[in-house]
């Protein structure tokens, strides 16, 4: 693997890091207290093509290849650990899952839209009584005259307030994941409620939402790839979205790095800045290391992709790697701090708590030693 940047992946990353700097990092705090961002910026993210990334420009994408893709979440990731969450499930696993998967005409109606960041999506697999084992979930889809009535809840559902489309995992056949098919469930839909959910440690300028399925008509066009293909189109989609989620992590130990770096070379005790002592160095360069390490582990997922090549176990291997060693960083982070990394002035208090749910959701850290365990030995734990 050629680790030199193109032009364009380094004109892409500039562009990206500069917004952040303009746009976001000088309203994450704001928008943490809140709970919530200002919206408007899902128009300027759109603005540079950043919904569009790695999308043909034929339906409405700004095209770049994934190493591209993980660039732009890891400055996201940087800035604000909500804003990044909007693009990685809007554009990641959603519109690149319709990309794949989707109709001709689900296409055209969906990607120009999701592209432009007029319309953002959700995905919406877990449920208040199925999380890991996502295979078993009961929401359940009825075939009537047209299409389908669904039935049921989701749980954490991100941009779920925002969103104006749904891809929804319900079930259509007997038990386990043979059984389970996608939709594109356009919201506002008539009995489809959407309630939000507060209270988070972390990522609280971001819509988390659960949605309640009351006899929700979806037309038989919504219905994505084949009937019985729903568990097998999540966890596909999940494959590529736990990349994106650990370029997202690269971002938070970079900032970490960053801030940290930056307090230790001004903050002074003993007479001499904090940098100075021996043992501010070594929390230091051990967040350089995660950094190093989570960020080769991300680009080694983007390059399999770009060349064609199988990637599901190094996509969980480099999100367990690099969630874990986001937490550690952050915590590191927050150490050299002292009592003002515990204050919200800074960023670093911010940084853990948004960098605690990556252990949590696309997968739990335990379910991605499942995998890979399960890729080393050729055994499920699952079954
Ligand atoms: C802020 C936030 C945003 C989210 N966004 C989305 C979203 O957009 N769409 C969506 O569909 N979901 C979303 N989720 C849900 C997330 O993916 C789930 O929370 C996650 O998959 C874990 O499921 P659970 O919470 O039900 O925990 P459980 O599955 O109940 O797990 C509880 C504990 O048991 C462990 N465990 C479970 N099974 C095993 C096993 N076989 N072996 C060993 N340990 C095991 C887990 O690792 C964990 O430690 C989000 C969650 C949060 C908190």
């Amino acid at each position: 693997m050629d680790l030199t940047l193109s032009d364009e992946q380094q004109a892409v990353r500039r562009m990206t890091a500069e917004f952040t700097d303009r746009e976001i990092l000088p309203h994450a705090a704001a928008w943490d207290r809140a709970e919530q961002v200002d919206l408007r910026i899902v128009k300027k993210l759109a603005d540079l093509g950043l919904f569009g990334v790695t999308i043909p420009e034929e339906h409405g994408g700004s095209g770049g290849d994934h190493l591209t893709y993980c660039l732009v979440l890891e400055e996201l990731g940087r800035g604000d650990s909500s804003v990044r969450g909007i693009v990685s499930v809007s554009l990641g696993l959603v519109a690149k899952t319709i990309l794949r998967r989707g109709t001709a005409s689900q296409r055209s109606h969906w990607l120009p839209r999701l592209c432009s960041g007029e319309d953002l999506a959700c995905f919406a697999l877990t449920e208040p009584d199925t999380g890991s084992d996502a295979g078993n979930l009961a929401t359940r889809a009825t075939r009537v005259d047209g299409g389908w009535r669904i039935d049921g809840a989701k749980m954490f559902i991100t941009n779920g307030t925002w969103a104006s489309v749904a891809l929804v995992f319900a079930r259509t056949g007997g038990p386990g994941p043979k059984g389970v098919s996608a939709f594109l469930v356009p919201m506002p839909s008539e009995g489809l409620e959407v309630t939000e959910i507060h209270g988070k440690l972390g990522l609280r300028g971001q819509a988390t939402a659960m949605l309640s399925f009351d006899d929700v008509f979806v037309p038989a066009a919504n219905l994505l790839g084949e009937e019985g293909e729903g568990f097998k189109i999540a966890m596909a989609a999940l494959a590529k979205g736990r990349m994106s989620l650990a370029a997202g992590c690269v971002g938070i130990i970079q900032g970490c790095l960053d801030a940290a770096t930056g307090y230790a070379t001004q903050r002074e005790q003993f007479g001499k800045k904090i940098a100075s002592f021996q043992l501010v160095q070594q929390l230091l360069a051990d967040i350089a290391v995660e950094a190093d390490a989570a960020r080769l582990l991300t680009w080694r997922v983007a390059d399999l992709i770009d060349r064609g090549q199988p990637f599901a176990t190094e996509s969980s291997t480099a999100k367990l790697y690099a969630s874990e060693a986001a937490v550690r960083a952050a915590n590191a982070a927050l150490q050299v701090f002292g009592g003002y990394g515990y204050i919200d002035e800074y960023p670093v208090g911010k940084y853990l708590r948004d960098a605690r749910v990556t252990t949590v959701y696309e997968g739990t850290s335990q379910i991605q030693k499942l995998i890979i365990g399960r890729a080393l030995t050729g055994v499920s734990a699952f079954a």
